[in-house]
């Protein structure tokens, strides 16, 4: 899926609109962003094989993969506020921040690589997580998204994925004021609870209506 012809942005309801007019579910969205960041993945195995057999140097690496983790989290910046159309200052802004801290991370991470002491296993390991930041960068943007857009005044942690940390089952499903929970990424899993969060207006008493407990 694409935001762009096919899809637009239906900013009071604050979700996707297909050309026929059908709400695209902030569930499809999810499995969306699963997918794309194992594709991603994927093209990050093969090129880091390819550092490890001799074909790509550090530095050849380094920048590939630099140029995918950029592409990947403005990606997923831009899908989180509602497409291209949607992105103002402040929203390129908080990408240019989240960038320079993940690309900064990795950076550090290279100059590790550059001292010998790292398997390849690890390195395939570290760089995996490098590329699951991107749930972290789509989930928060959605929920800075929301805060912003001013419609809904409360927020809820929502687990996902199937192996749980210690905190991200304490403190899912309890709703609080937005913008008061911890941002993804804070808890020991980092994002590999794969938790999103969930908004609703106490005030109308509407709520996103993709719960991630639909029968369907
Ligand atoms: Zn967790």
């Amino acid at each position: 899926m694409e935001a762009g012809d096919e899809f637009y942005w239906d900013a009071d309801a604050q979700e996707y609109v297909d050309a026929n007019g059908k709400p695209v579910s902030d569930d499809d969205l999810r499995k969306w962003i699963l997918l794309l960041l194992l594709l991603i993945r994927d093209n990050v195995d093969k090129l880091t094989e390819r550092l490890t057999a001799g074909t790509l140097t550090l530095e050849e690496w380094a920048a590939a993969i630099e140029q995918e983790l950029a592409h990947l989290h403005t990606a997923l910046a831009i899908v989180a506020n509602g497409g291209l159309a949607q992105m103002d200052g402040g929203k390129w802004e908080r990408l240019a921040t989240r960038l320079d801290f993940e690309i900064t991370k990795f950076r550090n991470f290279v100059l590790q690589i550059e001292e010998g002491t790292l398997s390849a296993a690890q390195i395939r390991a570290r760089i995996r997580l490098y590329v699951n930041a991107g749930w972290k960068t789509f989930a928060n943007t959605v929920r800075e998204r929301e805060i912003e857009a001013g419609i809904n005044d409360e927020e809820r942690r929502v687990l996902g994925g199937s192996n749980h940390c210690a905190v991200c089952p304490e403190i899912a499903g309890v709703w609080a004021p937005i913008g008061t929970l911890l941002p993804l990424g804070d808890t020991p899993c980092n994002v590999n609870c794969l938790c999103h969060f969930e908004f609703r207006n106490t005030a109308s008493g509407e709520q996103d209506v993709d719960l991630g407990i639909a029968a369907d």
